[in-house]
């Protein structure tokens, strides 16, 4: 962009090679991060599997730990607006003007929104997705455990996919037994959800590219042709619908109790994007 906004009623200031010097040195920094931030979600990945195993899959300190790394990659992302203002802007600045230098601004913005914090918005899924499917397959086991009844000792079948406290009927002296699951089983409703959005992950991706699509597009005005705004928001709306129907779709398989409301529970996630259709684009 800035290679085309060079002001006409003035020559262009030739590219000096201190200036270049600087582009270079702030593009090898922008790369030192990124490398950084892919490098600590796979060491992240790694601890926090390890930190569920170690603390007996007690899932609270696994999550906490995460928050401090997320935290802490936050603070990489804010790294990169500090440099460019601290640093880079004001070297570059004794060589272009403030104009000339949007571009190079932009790298950084890139870098932060679109690279960083999509991409933890992203792992997020993914690790979530995979300490719960650990944490599920070591809870679900208790579900297998001895339960007998109360009144004759019978051994009970208990059911596998319900995870809250429920009656249990003795097909031998009709006893009815209060089946109450242990702490590992009651969190089991918390992990299928994790479970069930990762699972999404390629609708997930289909639904962020279309959102970046259509934020592409300038903002609409009134009176202006709305046909690519139109195809756009078709297709985010499309995207969208896939995700969540996949989502909910793969929760019922563990909590079959979900099942009917499937429809209804898409209808409520899409409400938001229907909201924001009428009121920025008016239909
Ligand atoms: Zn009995």
């Amino acid at each position: 962009m800035g290679f085309f906004s060079k002001k006409t009623t003035e020559t262009p200031k030739e590219e000096t090679p201190e200036f270049l010097a600087l582009v270079a040195k702030w593009d090898s920094f922008l790369d030192k991060i990124k490398t950084r931030f892919f490098e600590s979600l796979v060491n992240a990945e790694e601890a926090l599997i390890d930190n569920l195993e170690e603390s007996d899959y007690d899932i609270n300190p696994t999550m906490t730990a995460w928050h401090g790394i997320k935290a802490q990659l936050m603070a990489l992302s804010n790294k990169v607006d500090i440099t460019f203002d601290e640093k880079v802007k004001p070297q570059m600045l004794q060589y272009k003007e403030e104009y000339d230098i949007l571009d190079e601004d932009a790298k950084g913005t890139f870098l932060r929104e679109k690279i960083i914090h999509k991409g933890i918005e992203r792992f997020e899924i993914v690790l979530e997705g995979k300490v719960s499917t650990k944490y599920y397959n070591h809870a679900v086991s208790f579900l297998n455990e001895d339960f007998n009844c109360t009144q004759c000792s019978a051994k009970l079948e208990v059911r596998k996919d319900i995870f809250r406290p429920h009656y249990v009927s003795c097909d031998y002296c009709n006893t009815v037994n209060t089946f109450t699951p242990n702490d590992k089983i009651s969190q089991i409703r918390w992990v299928v959800d994790n479970i069930a959005k990762y699972k999404a992950i390629a609708e997930w991706d289909e639904k962020l590219k279309a959102e970046n699509e259509l934020s592409e597009l300038r903002s609409w005005s009134e009176g202006e042709d709305i046909t690519p705004y139109k195809i756009a928001l078709k297709k985010q709306e499309d995207a969208s619908r896939a995700f969540w129907f996949k989502y909910f779709t793969e929760r019922s398989e563990y909590l079959p109790e979900y099942q009917e409301t499937i429809e209804h529970d898409i209808d409520v996630k899409m409400k938001w994007f229907y909201e924001m259709r009428k009121r920025e684009y008016n239909y």
